[in-house]
């Protein structure tokens, strides 16, 4: 074997095993499928109009389906990955000019700055000067929405959002992280919803127009003008992980059916206010403010 077909082979090699990596740090890829599928209904004409336009072809048109992009391109984008997250100094409050930052002391370096930055650029979209790539602005914005409203993507620096907080889900040993990116979904697939992540959809659709048919007005509503409401949804998710995620789960705990029961309903949650807020967000970018009723579905 020459040398030049050896190294590709090495390079193929590493790459299907980078490929099969476990990603740790997001919302697992069906919990931002999720929080798409459900934004999308919400888009008005114009919005998806837009979008369609903005997405690369693969997407066939459906924003869910590059909703995960962001996790896969974090070997090649480095510099994003402060952009997925918060950390706060084991306190359960957020603070933008305290916490808002990469590990270099860079302001505006955290998933709150990064939905205000990526929002800004979109609404450059149809002005023939702007400088961005608009394609991954939208692709950044619709992820980094979902990840905001995990709890532990605001949580403590020193355990790295629970990243470092082993424990058993049910028998499996793994982080407390990833049991929010992603166990307690995909049990809540498995056991109630035939595996099928569409299903699951449609149940949390369901709850949006008969469960918490009160609060979701309010989950939409937003004062600022032209820049998100990123740093409350962020205040929200470190004070749900003081509450809900970090109760009750340390080192070496064992969660079961008392904390998986106690906490789905706030995973359902998140995943609906991320989808009705992206639908808002991308709204008020693309159809200047021109918002869906809810009661549209
Ligand atoms: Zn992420």
């Amino acid at each position: 074997m020459g040398l030049l077909s050896f190294r590709l082979l090495i390079i193929f090699f590493l790459s299907v095993i980078i490929a099969r990596a476990p990603l740790g740090d997001a919302w697992g890829k069906e919990g931002h499928i999720m929080a798409c599928k459900i934004a999308e209904p919400y888009l008005t004409e114009k919005t998806l109009k837009a979008v369609e336009d903005l997405l690369p072809e693969v997407a066939a048109g459906e924003l869910s389906t590059m909703c995960p992009w962001a996790d896969q391109v974090r070997f090649r984008y480095r510099w994003a990955s402060p952009l997925h997250y918060i950390n706060t100094p084991e306190v359960c409050n957020y603070k933008y000019s305290r916490d808002c930052h990469n590990s270099k002391g860079e302001q505006g370096m955290c998933v709150a700055g990064a939905i205000n930055n990526y929002t800004n650029q979109l609404y450059s979209y149809g002005d023939p000067s702007n400088q961005y790539n608009l394609t991954e602005s939208l692709m950044f914005l619709a992820h980094f929405v979902g990840d905001i409203h995990q709890p532990l993507h605001v949580g403590f620096e020193d355990d790295e959002g629970g990243n470092t907080i082993v424990v058993h889900w049910y028998r499996r040993k793994t982080n407390l992280h990833h049991v929010w990116d992603s166990s307690m979904i995909q049990t809540a697939m498995r056991d109630y919803y035939n595996n099928d992540l569409d299903t699951m959809v449609e149940g949390i659709k369901l709850n949006i127009t008969s469960g918490w048919p009160d609060d979701v007005e309010t989950w939409q509503s937003c004062g600022n003008k032209r820049a998100t409401c990123a740093n409350d949804y962020a205040e929200e998710s470190i004070q749900l992980a003081c509450d809900y995620a970090y109760k009750d789960a340390e080192q070496g705990s064992t969660l079961g059916d008392d904390y998986f029961f106690t906490r789905l309903p706030i995973v359902k949650k998140r995943i609906a206010q991320a989808g009705l807020r992206l639908a808002s967000i991308l709204n008020r970018i693309f159809d200047s403010g021109n918002n869906k009723e809810i009661q549209s579905y």
